[in-house]
């Protein structure tokens, strides 16, 4: 029978170094915070440099063991991991929320979808194929096998405290490569607990490797992974400007990087559009985690014969969204991540004021719920010296921009350094064949607002990164291809 925890058993406040919980080597800890109310949760271990080189050291030990089991084995281990975290969906639905603040349903929904990665790569870990390259020359046999990249170190923000890191560590142990890990200082817990449960599964000592650290500490104490050549790969989730300091700082010791970075989603409508869908599904994709995600609409493009009745169906369903604290059943929108976040939000949506924005639904902080709520808010009239045209919002707030022709969207929507998602609605066969062509991103969601599944491709183009998370394209990062010259056989 798979073990379920009561939620107590699944907050663990130290590292994990080695296949033990540990405090960091200092003795220094930091709080993890509730962030409805600011209460601590727990009290985490601060890592430091010492703390990352020991972790290194024990993937690094680990490393041949792990390498040289059979792939059937580590889908078998991978399995346990995912049963595992399916039995304890409400519990660790219930960790995500309180440290991260999404209401529960989604905290509930983000462990599926967590879980679901880990499901997908310990089927495909019975899956890497190479190659036997057509004979080139008499007496000579070519071969090209994959290999597991070495140690991976994995870093992950917080928005996503449980999926971010399932669908890193998933795939690492899935190709016979170790990991060390460190989670966002506001989100250790889930991470933490999901370490814990594939301790549990039967992820062998040494081979899955946690540190937490405060974000005082975070840069010296990664700094050690990026340059420690025995770290082959960094996979990160996390801003733009981070990932490229990373491979900046990286570059000494030339690991191979996944970077899924930020992204500023454009979301059009053609007044050819089914506007219920679009507004469903901008619905779905705009405000999961009260915006807070990279693939979520913050640019949206409505054609201006369908502008005002857009933007009143929108701005009724909107105001209809029930802002509470998680832990309310009926909640649709919790509290933002911290102080930093809402203010951003206020900041973005007071500038685009100033620039003549219109609000249709919300444009205020709700603090009679507490310092980090934010009401859905739709502004129409928004134009492109807002800021919130050129950055991440990361936050509950719809700009609607005006435009005429679909040259003049797809301009627009392009007119971006960031390249993650993107959406557009559309009846028309040629126009979708059209804008999905000229769209420059990672990922299109054509008359659909919800676009995240383990079997797609998941990643961007140009400052949102590089890099591919689930499908089978997914194990690719984590693999380097050997190529077997075999000669004198004739
Ligand atoms: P962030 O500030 O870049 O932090 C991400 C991670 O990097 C955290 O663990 C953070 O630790 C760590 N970190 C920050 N500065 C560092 C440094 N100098 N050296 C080493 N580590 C460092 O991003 P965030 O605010 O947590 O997350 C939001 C961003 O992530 C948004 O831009 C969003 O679009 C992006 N995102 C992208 C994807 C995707 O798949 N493309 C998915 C989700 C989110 P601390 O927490 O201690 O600062």
């Amino acid at each position: 029978m798979t073990r379920r925890f009561e939620l107590d058993e699944l907050i663990r406040s130290d590292n994990f170094i080695d296949g033990r919980w540990t405090p960091a080597s200092h003795g220094a800890r930091f709080a993890v915070t509730d962030p409805a109310t600011g209460n601590t949760i727990a009290q985490v271990a601060d890592s430091s440099e010492a703390d990352a080189r020991a972790a290194t050291d024990a993937a690094a030990r680990a490393f041949p063991g792990w390498r040289d089991t059979l792939p059937k084995e580590r889908a078998a281990i991978l399995r346990r991991w995912h049963d595992l975290i399916v039995a304890n969906q409400e519990t660790l639905g219930a960790l995500i929320s309180l440290e991260q603040g999404k209401p529960l349903a989604e905290g509930r929904g983000e462990v599926a979808y967590g879980a679901s990665y880990v499901a997908w790569f310990a089927e495909e870990a019975t899956r890497i194929y190479g190659d036997i390259i057509p004979q080139q020359q008499r007496g000579k046999r070519m071969m090209a096998v994959k290999e597991p990249i070495g140690i991976v170190a994995a870093i992950t923000p917080w928005n996503f405290p449980l999926a971010m890191i399932a669908r890193k560590i998933a795939p690492a142990l899935a190709t016979g490569c170790t990991v060390v890990a460190k989670p966002a200082e506001d989100t250790p817990l889930t991470a933490s607990a999901l370490v814990m449960l594939a301790h549990e599964a039967g992820v062998p000592a040494g081979v899955l490797n946690l540190i937490t650290a405060s974000r005082e500490h975070a840069v010296a104490t990664v700094a050690d992974w990026l340059h420690d050549a025995r770290v082959r790969k960094i996979t990160f989730t996390g801003s733009t400007a981070v990932g490229k300091y990373l491979a900046r700082e990286s570059a000494e010791t030339l690991k191979k990087l996944s970077l899924e970075l930020g992204g500023n989603a454009p979301f059009i409508v053609f007044d050819d559009a089914d506007l219920d869908a679009a507004v469903t599904g901008l619905l779905a994709s705009k405000f999961r985690n009260g915006g807070q995600t990279c693939v979520c609409p913050n640019r949206v493009y409505v054609q201006a014969g369908v502008y005002e009745r857009f933007a009143a169906l929108l701005g009724e369903r909107v105001a209809a969204l029930k802002v509470a604290p998680a832990t309310d059943p009926d909640a649709q929108i919790g509290p933002m991540i911290n102080t930093r976040a809402v203010d951003k939000i206020a900041r973005h949506v007071d500038d685009a004021l100033t620039h003549g924005a219109r609000i249709v639904t919300g444009g205020k902080r709700l603090t009679e719920l507490g310092p980090h709520y934010y009401a859905p808010t739709v502004l129409a009239d928004a134009k492109p010296n807002m800021l919130l045209n050129a950055e991440e919002t990361f936050g509950p707030v719809v700009p609607l921009f005006r435009f005429e022709s679909e040259a003049e969207a797809v301009a627009a929507a392009n007119n971006t350094s960031f390249g993650l998602a993107s959406y557009f609605y559309s009846e028309n066969a040629k126009r979708i064949d059209r804008v999905s062509q000229a769209l420059e991103a990672g990922i299109v969601g054509i008359n659909e607002g919800a676009v995240a599944s383990e079997a797609a491709p998941f990643g961007g183009v140009k400052d949102s990164g590089y890099g591919r998370e689930g499908s089978r394209y997914g194990l690719d990062d984590y693999l380097s291809i050997k190529y077997l010259c075999q000669g004198n056989l004739a």
